[in-house]
């Protein structure tokens, strides 16, 4: 099992670096992250998330098929926002709401090297931007306004300290 990293690791801050090359070492990656996804019960992770400093991440939301993005990018973001509450496996037990674009047009490469291109709505696009943010060392609760954010970081170190 991979060990996901937690708030106050300064690697979730870091910019991940493109993935030089597609070979068995990135397969075996994308594997082990879907089990610890799915351990987890998330719906998608980073591999910076497991220590992993590569724009790489996965994703399986509900009625969606598992999906590997290797050096995402963003073709196109719809202009249209959208609120909706998010946690993150590396924030356990924060949920806050979130506004961002509710669409995502996006330009990646699958785990046996081939470029794709998906355009994504709802839960899914909410997903790849949150997860692409991850990428640039970004978490949902610096999305936040300042003060909603050191609300919920008190309560995550209450939290942590009782646990
Ligand atoms: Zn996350």
């Amino acid at each position: 099992m991979l060990e996901i990293l937690t708030l106050g690791d300064e690697r979730l801050k870091k910019h991940s670096i493109l993935v030089p090359e597609f070979d068995g070492e990135i397969r075996l990656l994308a594997e082990q992250m879907f089990e610890s996804m799915y351990q987890s019960k998330g719906i998608g992770l980073a591999a910076v998330q497991v220590g992993k400093l590569i724009r790489f991440f996965i994703t399986h939301v509900e009625g969606d098929q598992p999906r590997v993005f290797i050096n995402p990018e963003i073709v196109e973001t719809s202009l249209d926002q959208e609120l909706r509450e998010e946690g993150c496996l590396s924030l356990p037990g924060l949920n806050s709401d979130v506004v961002r674009p509710s669409g995502v047009r996006v330009q990646a490469w699958n785990e046996r090297g081939r470029p794709f291109t998906l355009e994504a709505e709802s839960l899914l696009a909410r997903v790849i931007h949150h997860e692409l943010d991850h990428l640039n060392g970004v978490l949902f609760i610096d999305r936040l306004d300042a003060k909603k954010r050191e609300r919920l970081i008190k309560r995550y170190d209450r939290q942590m300290q009782s646990s």
